[in-house]
Order: structure tokens, then sequence, then C-alpha cells
């Protein structure tokens, strides 16, 4: 899909949630049917040969087209969850964010050593939610992984997080 239409329904907030940071509001992206539509398409040509067997979103706006794109691929669905979301036996991994830590968790049967994962989320901003998503899957033995962002903050450097070997495929870089 054409990367005007992205921005063109992409709405930036300024000073959200804090003083000082712009953000990239998504919702404008999943609202409008075509786009919805568009996006699908585009992440669904993607991914259609890799072999993916199951799509990871991360909490919560990596749930919408995560969960749209595995129906469409024919892959499963695991959510990558904040503690205490998760109701059966968790694995977890805790990563640096600017002021304090935080915990990313999946349950502990939800990816095995055949599955090859696509993890996927609405923005790569510094990587360190989705860096720590990726060592948990491949903690949990997983063949491949690739990485996919709708958006991504290009001034952040968020791909440095990631191991090199690793495919990181986005929609649209600011
Ligand atoms: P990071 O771990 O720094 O890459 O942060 C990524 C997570 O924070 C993603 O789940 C994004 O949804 C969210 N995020 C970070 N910065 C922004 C921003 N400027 N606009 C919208 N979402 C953001």
């Amino acid at each position: 899909m054409s990367k005007e239409t992205l921005k063109a329904n992409l709405r930036e907030i300024p000073d959200f949630p804090i003083p000082g940071i712009l953000f990239y509001d998504v919702t404008t992206l999943f609202k409008n049917a075509e786009c919805l539509q568009e996006m699908l398409d585009t992440l669904y040509e993607m991914y259609k040969d890799k072999g993916i067997t199951k799509v990871v979103g991360i909490e919560s706006r990596g749930f919408i087209m995560g969960g749209a794109l595995a129906a469409r691929l024919g892959a499963g669905f695991v959510m990558a969850r904040k503690p205490g979301k998760l109701p059966a036996e968790v694995v977890e991994e805790t990563y640096a964010k600017e002021y304090g830590t935080d915990t990313i968790q999946i349950h502990k049967d939800a990816i095995n050593e055949n599955d090859v994962v696509l993890l996927h989320d609405d923005l790569l901003a510094t990587g360190g939610t989705m860096a720590a998503t990726h060592r948990l899957v491949q903690r949990c033995g997983a063949k491949k992984i690739f990485i996919n962002f709708i958006i991504e903050l290009g001034g952040l450097n968020g791909r440095k997080a990631f191991p090199e070997n690793i495919t990181v495929d986005t929609l649209l870089t600011l």
C-alpha cells in the first residue's frame, strides 16, 4: 500500500501521554475500512510464503493487525501481554525502560520448536518491547522469527535493539 495512504490516515497527537511526546495514533488507520483492508492485504503478501505458523501480537495495539493477519495467513495467534493478564503458566522477559523496567509475558505452551513466528506491533520506537518479546520467543525454541511493525520512528534507531540476522519489516518510516 502507498505510504501516502498510511500517512494520510495516521493521526498525530502532540504531548500525549506526557508533554514532549508526539504520539502516533493508529486507531485512525484501523477505523478506516479501506485502509485496514489495504494494510492487511500488504502484510499478507509480505508473509504468505514464509511458512508462518504463529503470529505474536504485542499488547494491545499489536493485537489488531496481528490477529487479523494470523487468520488470513492460516496461522495461530499468540498474545504477548503485561504481567497479571494471562491466566495459565507464563514465561517472561524484563527489559529496561527510560525510567525503571517493564515485563512482557506469553503462555509457556504458546510457542514450540516447530513454529515459524511473526512478531507484530503497531510502532517501533526504541525497540525495547519487541527485543524482549524476541528473546522470549527465542527461548521457547521457535525455528525462525520475523519481526514486523506498521510504523517505524527512524530517528530512534530501534532496529539496533535486534540481532542483525533478524528480518525487520515496516510499512512506513517517520
Ligand atoms: P519501544 O519499546 O520504545 O519500541 O516502544 C514501543 C511501544 O510503545 C509500542 O507498543 C508503541 O505502541 C508505543 N509507542 C512508543 N512511542 C510511541 C509514539 N511516539 N506514538 C505511539 N506509540 C508509541
